[in-house]
């Protein structure tokens, strides 16, 4: 035991030292573009300067060309999104609207040219029609280390809005607007055997990777539009340019692996601007609970002030003070228990209603979040679903923004990493009171309800586009992850859980970890080994169901016909006479015993059995199944008559078990799981087991109604 603590202190000490990682800017981007608003179309330049941070020499590029996604019916990504309804949140591309990326110039620093090379690639499905991914040949290899300069020039058209990119009116949100290029990832990195390019082609299912790099980015856009972009802005000048007259805006952003921008008329958008003040927004109950659970002093969790630019349709107005005040929850929650939002600024858009599908996004310091017009409507508008969505697209400049995960492969480390602390956030702000104006609501049910229903169990660590249907991949990457990790918190224990992810956030930051890492991260923070939980729970098709079988309990009755007894065989009296522990009908419960299997230990030692002595024991038999593939363990929770408790582990290794006791009580209630630990778990009617039943059993199987009842409310929402 003492050993066990030595080292789980040793294993403490270290995480506690590790340097939280220093950002390395892999990449430059100073991007020049212009926006004309009468043909949708982007023209503009880049200076790129890439550094080779791994071990090995690259000679080719490679690049991601993603507005190639909607340049016809055949690309991966319309293809995925399947069928004549050709629709992602509600939005489609048609014919003439498509949208394109292409690299009009591409140079070293030196005028060589490097556009003849180029060709395109389809690592994922050989699709020849997809034209997302390209590669260049170099003409020299760059050493481990080296660097190169790299001169661009390109046009895009933008579609109409689809995927969180394009037009809408005179709405324009632009994320992936621009050649990019893929990660050159070292061997090591996420787990791979050799050093290599990751580049991705652009699917339904799947969102972005990319290396950190500091951005120098000027839009131009006519006179009296806004511009909301990622970083700070550094410059606005006007100028002219024949007879139109333009706004020139320019942004810088350092340790960010994206650039996002938004531009609509004046008339159509309004600027908010607004702050983060952590003395007055962060609840000092939240700052007390991360104190007490992370065991850091409150200077050692203190948060810095952040610049709010909110962007939001002027017929909106009224709803921005809700949208600012979720982000300001999210900071408080997410810098209390991830670690400091890194960066001075915070912009946030709402796009208008005609541009749903822009909502619900993040890029690195720019989400934008979404008023849909069904949240003025019961339920949704009983619900804080503004608050959750913005909270949520916040959350992603932790899980994706700071801890970049690959989201092609592993959609699930940000989405449902993102998720379960949305959730968190949101049942906390509720819990205490943040916003009075809205009603009860419990954001976790909704993430547990979305595993009924389902036909097949679902692996969660699978790539973006390779789940069976675009449902089981929403279903693993948010939900299904989010209360797996919620089950293993409970598992594990708030404290050591918190201390855990802070280490995996802090450790992580302004790096690329893959399922391993965090896995390896939460055993070593935690001093327990829990492959055995996350072998079961993301790398295999599991569920979770742990239930009473059946219980059964009747006296013993009192001996009858014939034994051994002093040297011959003695006939016992009959019953009736002076039997009083014999058992009658009326008192006995459930059906007869099953089959004989491993007996628990009696808690109630037999009273010696005599005939007409004391009344007989109840015999008690208590039969717990596991119907889920998730093995334990799991706590179970006995009641007796006179109202005695006792709490039991179950290891659950084996489908099932029978526990066999003598009791001078009967058996009041059974309870499976009764603190909710296990949080995945599908199906929790069967976890109860009552003599009486009570009211409460009549509320137990009408619980999905419920749920049902606040998950209408979340199919309105804008997610991503
Ligand atoms: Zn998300």
């Amino acid at each position: 035991m003492k050993r066990t603590v030595a080292l789980v202190g040793s294993i403490m000490m270290v995480a506690a030292l590790a340097p939280a990682a220093e950002p390395v800017d892999v990449a430059s981007y100073d991007i020049q573009v212009r926006l004309t608003p009468e043909t949708h179309r982007l023209r503009g330049t880049e200076v790129i300067r890439w550094t080779n941070t791994a071990s090995v020499a690259t000679d080719e590029l490679w690049w991601h060309l993603y507005l190639n996604a909607f340049a016809s019916n055949r690309t991966t990504f319309m293809r995925e999104l399947g069928g004549a309804r050709r629709k992602l949140r509600g939005g489609k591309v048609e014919n003439p609207h498509w949208g394109w990326t292409r690299i009009a110039k591409l140079t070293l620093d030196d005028g060589t040219d490097l556009l003849a090379g180029l060709a395109f690639e389809r690592p994922d499905d050989g699709n020849p029609d997809d034209f997302t991914v390209a590669r260049v040949k170099l003409p020299r290899a760059i050493p481990p280390g080296g660097a190169i300069i790299l001169h661009v020039g390109f046009e895009a058209q933008l579609p109409r809005v689809i995927a969180r990119t394009g037009w809408a009116g005179d709405f324009y949100l632009m994320g992936q607007w621009f050649p990019k290029l893929g990660v050159f990832e070292d061997a090591g990195v996420r787990g791979r055997k050799t050093a290599g390019w990751n580049c991705h082609q652009f699917h339904a299912s799947s969102e972005f990777y990319a290396d950190f790099a500091s951005w120098d980015v000027t839009v131009e856009v006519p006179e009296g539009w806004v511009v909301g972009a990622t970083g700070v802005q550094t410059a606005d000048e006007k100028g002219a340019e024949g007879t139109s007259r333009l706004r020139r805006v320019s942004f810088h952003a350092d340790h960010v692996h994206d650039f996002a921008w938004t531009t609509a008329p004046g008339t159509l958008m309004t600027v908010v601007e607004a702050e983060f003040d952590p003395g007055r927004d962060v609840p000092k109950r939240w700052l007390d609970q991360a104190t007490k659970l992370l065991e850091r002093s409150a200077a050692e969790l203190e948060l810095p002030p952040v610049h709010l630019r909110l962007l939001i349709p002027t017929s909106q107005a009224g709803l921005a003070e809700r949208m600012l005040r979720s982000a300001r929850f999210g900071m408080a929650w997410y810098g209390l228990w991830y670690g400091l939002y890194p960066y001075p600024q915070l912009t946030i858009v709402s796009p208008p209603v005609t541009a749903t599908e822009a909502g619900g996004m993040e890029y690195p310091t720019f989400i934008t979040t979404g008023a849909s017009r069904w949240m003025l409507w019961p339920p949704s508008s009983w619900m804080p679903l503004i608050e959750m969505v913005t909270i949520h697209e916040f959350g992603h400049q932790y899980f994706y923004g700071l801890i970049a995960t690959n989201e092609f492969e592993q959609a699930w480390m940000d989405e449902g990493f993102n998720s379960f602390a949305e959730a968190s956030c949101s049942t906390a702000v509720m819990r205490d009171h943040l916003a009075p104006d809205l009603k009860a609501y419990d954001p976790w049910l909704g993430d547990r309800m979305s595993s009924l229903g389902r036909r097949l169990p679902v692996k969660v660590d699978r790539f973006a586009w390779a789940y069976r249907s675009r449902g089981d991949y929403s279903y693993a990457s948010y939900p299904r992850t989010a209360v797996l990790l919620k089950t293993l918190q409970g598992l594990a224990g708030p404290g050591p859980f918190a201390r855990a992810m802070r280490t995996y956030a802090e450790r992580w930051r302004f790096r690329h970890p893959g399922p391993k890492d965090f896995f390896a991260t939460f055993s070593e923070a935690t001093g327990k080994d829990w492959s055995w939980f996350f072998r079961q729970a993301f790398e295999s098709d599991t569920t979770v169901d742990f239930g009473v079988m059946h219980v059964a309990q009747h006296r013993e009755k009192a001996y009858q016909g014939f034994r051994w007894e002093d040297g011959r065989w003695k006939e016992s009296e009959p019953a009736g006479k002076g039997d009083a522990g014999a058992a009658t009908a009326g008192e006995k419960d459930g059906g007869p015993a099953p089959a004989a299997a491993p007996a628990a230990t009696p808690t109630v030692a037999p009273e010696e059995k005599k005939n007409g002595g004391a009344e007989e024991p109840w015999e008690v038999t208590v039969q717990l199944g596991r119907p889920g593939s998730f093995r334990g363990p799991v706590e179970v929770e006995l009641v007796w008559d006179g109202g005695k408790t006792e709490r039991r582990t179950w290891d659950a290794q084996d489908r099932w078990t029978i526990w066999r006791m003598e009791s001078p009580e009967r058996l009041d209630r059974v309870i499976v799981d009764p603190d909710g630990i296990w949080a995945a778990e599908s199906h929790r009617a069967d976890n109860y087991w009552s003599r009486k039943d009570d009211t409460g059993a009549v509320t137990r199987r009408i619980w999905w109604l419920k749920e049902l009842f606040q998950a209408t409310g979340l199919m309105t929402l804008p997610w991503s």
